[in-house]
């Protein structure tokens, strides 16, 4: 009966709308939209397990009182490793994930054996249109196939049973400014996806692909294009009225790279949109607003049309994608039951929004901040703080949350039990400032920021100088009280998800390689196991044959892997840990962080040439090899490189790509020969001045 009142009303839509190609109808067999939005018991279908992305299990056989127990049952290595961000799936037995570089892999879900693993292939080079790794956050399941999108743009489906490819299609409009690394999600036959690309030159979009054959649907595109090409909708017409300039010759940004939930309670799916691009509002004259960056929109999940939108936080400029998770969740307020989304965003506050309407109905710091002076209580706007307008003020602002965000991409979980969300936050302020006589390249980052701070050994948290203090925090936030419950500090910054269970736990991985569970009410420690690696995913759970299992995948990397958090370098082994209670097996003995000793060759560069060098490394160097040239254990630490001797050598990989195979790419487009001396002179000042100061 559902299905046909859903295909009559799918009739009527395209009726009004002629010129879409009628997709085609939900799947009837294997992952159907029914079971997506009520999973088999010991199941985990959707990206945040229901369909509104609590990160919430009802399986309660591992509880707060035998989680002391719980044992490594089995694991596996990949065969990359950089950051792996991926939440697997589990189904009919078997364990779906990715990995780095956009790979599918399908195990055994109990005894961990390889089932299928899929490749795409992705060009190496791709890395430098990625601004944050290769990572890639999973799949999605429907019908008897496996999505996946990947980093060069493809949407892929792949047989569940074999692995065998079923169609692959390019889904980004261009192949320099977009990338893919989010999880597809499913709306009744349509498999939703939009892009990275916002620290480049992409305009944001939402597209829903056709679950059978790729084909688009509908697209929404999250920021107006130029005028003068007319607008798709009223929506982009109203948006255009809050930009200035040629906006649009840069994209505009707010790209939607990770957050989109469909809610089958209101018929409309909800998605989180990136910073505006560039970040320095002046260098290119915009003014305003500049919707629909950094806001939550929701549009009709069958036509795509706007239904409405939430900007939290206008004029950006301090890189605060909203593209966190979002959530919804039933709540009382005030006496009345409300159907609401709970939202965690990068700019430091909760946010609360009535699902259907998108009206405000709370919005309180869950960190420290000082982008603002509050926000109105009645329509939740910031207030922005006149000093943090660093463009204006012509003055540095140290801006908190930092450019990292107070939370990210990491999961946050909900637990019904409790009535808390357990959010990762960081806490970790960054200095911005404009770069002066700022011109935007074909290569790179487009974000106008002065670099000299990133090539910096005071580049703080980030950087090597700063000691590896309480950074970061595990927080349990009551959204009624609205107010934090309790805490544990972690040591470093940019950890992993959280995963909520009925048995009264959370889980959560950090950094430092810890996967830790702890009392859902009160926070109390109730186990820790020591991968040997570092977590920035978030664990998920399933049972099968009466057992419980918790998986978690290892692996740093990421928008912060190329730096070293804390000075020190973080250990990146990866690979997929699964545990059940009672289980023994154990991990090889970890590869040592080598002790490596700076043995630079003498400086003999000048000082024009350190200064030219630091202000192209911090521009296009840092993201991946650090700030200050310290780097984490992602990509190689420069100050080290055996080729720093060598003019040529170190002309051949930065101007003609020598190795692009590893995701090097070739600065050609936008340095010179001399630029490429100069960046040679700063990676010999920086070691020579490090091992003077005795490190
Ligand atoms: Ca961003």
């Amino acid at each position: 009966m559902v299905s046909i009142t859903r295909i009559l009303a799918m009739a009527a839509v395209l009726s009004l709308a002629a010129c879409s190609k009628q997709p085609s109808p939900p799947v009837t067999d294997g992952v159907t939209d029914a079971l997506l939005a009520s999973a088999p018991e010991g199941e985990w279908l959707n990206y945040g397990n229901d369909l509104g992305e609590q990160h919430y299990s009802n399986l309660e056989l591992i509880d707060d009182s035998n989680v002391g127990e719980l044992g490594l049952a089995w694991f596996a290595d990949f065969e990359t490793a950089r950051g792996q961000e991926a939440v697997p799936l589990m189904h009919n037995g078997v364990l779906f994930l990715t990995t780095a570089w956009s790979m599918v892999k399908a195990y055994d879900a109990r005894t961990g054996a390889l089932k299928w693993s899929y490749d795409p292939e992705v060009p190496r080079e791709t890395l430098g249109r990625a601004c944050c790794d290769a990572v890639n956050r999973g799949v999605a399941l429907y019908g008897d196939k496996v999505y996946v999108g990947t980093l060069d743009g493809r949407l892929v489906a792949l047989e569940q049973e074999t692995g065998n490819l079923v169609f692959e299609k390019f889904i980004v409009p261009n192949q320099r400014d977009y990338t893919i690394t989010g999880a597809p999600r499913i709306a009744n036959g349509l498999v939703l996806l939009g892009s990275g690309g916002a620290e480049y030159r992409a305009r944001g979009y939402l597209g829903a692909y056709d679950s059978q054959t790729g084909e688009e649907v509908w697209k929404f595109h999250t920021v107006p294009g130029n005028p003068a090409d007319g607008f798709e909708n009223d929506a982009m017409e109203a948006a255009a009225k809050t930009w200035a300039g040629e906006w649009w010759k840069f994209g505009g940004g707010g790209t939607v790279w990770d957050a989109i939930t469909y809610d089958p309670a209101t018929g409309l799916i909800y998605f989180g949109t990136g910073n505006a691009e560039p970040w320095v509002p002046s260098v290119v004259g915009r003014e305003g607003d500049s919707l629909y960056t950094s806001s939550i929109v929701a549009v009709d999940a069958e036509t795509g049309e706007y239904a409405w939108h939430f900007q939290e936080t206008p004029e950006d400029r301090w890189d605060y994608d909203s593209a966190s998770p979002i959530m919804t969740v039933d709540l009382t307020i005030d006496g009345e039951k409300r159907h609401v989304i709970l939202h965690a965003p990068k700019n430091g506050y909760f946010y609360v929004l009535d699902a259907k309407t998108g009206k405000f109905i709370s919005g309180t710091s869950y960190a420290e901040q000082n982008w603002t002076t509050g926000i109105d209580p009645v329509t939740g706007r910031a207030e922005i703080n006149p000093e943090a307008r660093y463009d204006v003020t012509g003055k540095t602002f140290s801006v908190n949350p930092g450019v990292m965000g107070a939370h990210s991409f990491q999961p946050m979980s909900f637990s019904p039990k409790t009535g808390l969300v357990y959010i990762p936050i960081n806490l970790a302020a960054v200095p911005l400032r404009t770069e002066e006589d700022w011109k935007p390249t074909d290569v790179g980052y487009q974000n106008a920021q002065d670099p000299l701070w990133w090539s910096t050994p005071t580049a703080g948290p980030m950087g090597s100088d700063e000691p590896a203090a309480a950074m970061a925090a595990l927080i349990a936030w009551d959204p009624l009280a609205k107010k934090e419950v309790w805490r544990v500090e972690r040591s470093k910054l940019g950890n992993g998800g959280t995963l909520a269970t009925a048995g009264n736990l959370v889980l959560h991985g950090t950094t430092d390689g810890r996967f830790e569970a702890f009392d859902a009410g009160k926070g109390k420690p109730l186990w820790s196991y020591n991968t040997h690696s570092s977590i920035i995913a978030a664990p998920m759970t399933y049972a099968i044959g009466g057992e419980q299992y918790v998986a978690v995948l290892t692996g740093w990397g990421g928008g912060w892997g190329g730096a070293a958090i804390g000075g020190t370098a973080t250990r990146n082994t990866s690979r997929v840990l699964v545990f059940k209670l009672g289980a023994k097996a154990e991990l090889p003995a970890p590869p040592s962080l080598a002790e490596r000793v700076l043995d630079p060759p003498p400086f003999t560069g000048t000082d024009t040439q350190v200064t030219r060098g630091a202000t192209i490394y911090g521009r296009y160097c840092y993201a991946c090899h650090g700030a200050a040239a310290v780097a984490g254990s992602l990509n190689p630490d420069l100050r080290y490189s055996a080729t720093l001797s060598d003019s040529n050598a170190i002309k051949s990989i930065i101007i003609e790509g020598a190795l692009k195979h590893n995701g090097m790419v070739s600065f050609e487009k936008a340095l010179a020969d001399e630029d490429s001396e100069a960046i040679r002179h700063y990676l010999i000042k920086r070691p020579n001045d490090d091992k003077a100061a005795g490190k």
